[in-house]
């Protein structure tokens, strides 16, 4: 059966949420009985997002092959069922590169090699390759239409309809309805967006209009007429509390039907009360628990996105509304670790790269292990808290990183003898989904009902085995191990009500349908944690 694609643009401005609205779309296709696969276009020339700065890009979202993409795939696979991969994003360097490669190749036979046809054609061919087979592909054009980068990819995708047909393509344009202070509700904006489309041959079939509150029939009417769209596929998009009710208000407005409409797909009524029952144990939990997230790039959400959405899966998992208290490691002195950290009923250290508040982190570490509040550590998470045992337990002082003190005897933590002198920081880390052993009767063990596991990883440095022996002498476990390479991928303590580390990011796995059991395990010690607190008469209060 012939693929059937749905294209997304965006326009007015950016960070109306393109990606939540195609993972959105996604999960209404899927509850309609389809298949779905989900692609990021990104007009950016870097080759992925591996090498950006989360501050800048927010969170960089590795897939199971290994692939550093954006984080907008992570939405697509916290909604859908869909198994991305490398071809799920691409960008405008992916592009040049293999066009580049290609003209070096010999492969365009002496032509000159120009945008129209040969970079327009690349991006056709990427975007055939990511459609994988299924009933419906999802494509997001990243960017707002109107950028001068996002212009081929635009021309690419007008000629996908040209190519495949009107009932085989789908044109869903993203835009905002801007509110003046008077409460008034402004179309010019949308207007000048869709006639921008316009001029580069696109007409868009529906559009998503965000807005703060309801969009009223007069006003979609309006809409409909200025922009050449049916009054039904003027669908309404307000602020909602939580992201995964989005799909909700979609169907509310009858999204899921015009498309079925549009692309000429006869399927069933969606089925929503799992998702519909799933927002509801989000929406109205039976009480709340507070998480301090120790990390570095605090100040800004979308840099851990997936571990946020995964400490929230664990939250559901247990009706549990979970609050998160970020703290900037770096200001976690000694004088401030119990001030900032007391009222927390459990301690994430989260991931992250380079030396700029390790200490803080190690404290952090300390405190949550002797006051035996529940700790979970996260890829560097792990690594401190070996330096800490290391250091206050294990007899080894000076233990340290060598990402951030390199070539010293007490790296508990180092670079692996094979990686030295490796070059270059692109996609040269260890990526991807790597299998883990775990040791019967440990608690991760019991956490995933299972010993052996698959989890994706985006780290350099590893735990030294030479230290190992010292570290287990002195009682901590190494729970879980890389079958094959002997390295270590999570350790735990045993005196402690929930003392565990892994060098994997789980947080990459879990959905809100399917909560990762690690964060609910985690949410639940936490909660046990609050109840054992608000027991005992307090000590700090
Ligand atoms: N900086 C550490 C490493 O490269 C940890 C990476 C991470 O937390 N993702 O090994």
């Amino acid at each position: 059966m012939q693929t059937k694609f749905i294209f997304i643009t965006g326009g007015v401005v950016s960070g109306l949420g393109k990606g939540i609205a195609g993972a959105s779309i996604g999960t209404l296709l899927e509850s309609r009985g389809l298949t779905v696969s989900l692609m990021k276009l990104d007009p950016y020339i870097n080759l992925d997002a591996g090498t950006m700065n989360p501050f800048q890009h927010g969170e960089v979202f590795v897939t199971e092959d290994g692939a550093e993409t954006d984080l907008d795939l992570g939405h697509y696979e916290r909604y859908t069922n869909a198994k991305l991969n490398r071809k799920h994003n691409c960008t405008t360097g992916q592009i040049y590169d293999a066009v580049l490669r290609k003209e070096r190749a010999g492969e365009y036979l002496g032509s000159t090699v120009q945008v129209v046809p040969h970079v327009i054609d690349e991006i056709k061919a990427k975007i055939l390759e990511g459609s994988d087979a299924v009933d419906v592909a999802i494509v997001e054009i990243g960017g707002t239409v109107g950028d001068i980068e996002s212009l081929p990819f635009l021309e690419a995708i007008r000629q996908c309809r040209h190519d495949i047909g009107r009932e085989n393509t789908l044109f869903i344009h993203l835009t905002l309805i801007v509110y003046m202070e008077n409460g008034d509700m402004k179309t010019k904006p949308t207007q000048h967006s869709v006639g921008k489309l316009r001029e580069i041959g696109i007409q868009p079939d529906i559009l998503i209009c965000r807005t703060k509150g309801d969009l009223p029939q007069k006003i979609k009417k309006k809409i409909a007429l200025f922009t050449n769209v049916e009054v039904e596929a003027v669908i309404n998009a307000p602020d909602v509390k939580s992201v995964y009710q989005v799909p909700l208000t979609f169907n509310k407005e009858g999204l899921d039907e015009q498309i079925a409409e549009y692309l000429k797909m006869w399927t069933g009524k969606p089925k929503l009360q799992g998702w519909a029952d799933m927002v509801d144990r989000f929406q109205n939990p039976s009480d709340e628990v507070t998480i301090a997230f120790v990390g570095k790039y605090v100040d800004l959400r979308d840099s851990y996105e997936s571990l946020n959405e995964a400490l929230v899966h664990g939250g559901i998992a247990n009706r549990l509304r979970v609050n998160l208290n970020y703290v900037n490691s770096e200001d976690l002195s000694e004088k401030e670790v119990q001030k900032q950290l007391k009222k927390a009923h459990g301690i994430l250290v989260a991931p992250g790269f380079g030396v700029r508040g390790a200490e803080g982190k190690v404290r952090a570490v300390q405190y949550a292990r002797c006051e035996k509040v529940p700790f979970f550590g996260i890829c560097l998470g792990l690594q401190m808290a070996v330096i800490e045992y290391a250091r206050n337990v294990a007899g080894i002082p000076t233990a340290n990183s060598g990402e951030f003190r390199p070539n010293h005897p007490d790296n508990v933590i180092d670079i692996m003898p094979e990686q030295e002198g490796q070059e270059g920081t692109g996609g040269t880390m260890r990526l991807g989904a790597y299998p883990a052993t775990l040791k019967p009767g440990t608690r991760i063990a019991e956490v995933y009902q299972e010993d052996k596991i698959s989890e994706r990883h985006r780290h350099r440095y590893e735990v030294m085995n030479e230290f190992v022996p010292r570290l287990e002498a002195s009682g901590l476990i190494i729970s879980g191990r890389h079958p094959e390479r002997d390295l270590v991928e999570t350790i735990e303590l045993p005196d402690h009500p929930w003392f565990l580390a892994c060098q994997f990011h789980p947080e990459l796995q879990s959905k809100p349908m399917k909560p990762h059991p690690l964060f609910a395990s985690f949410i639940r010690a936490a909660y046990q944690y609050k109840q054992s607190f608000k027991s005992k008469s307090s000590k700090y209060e």
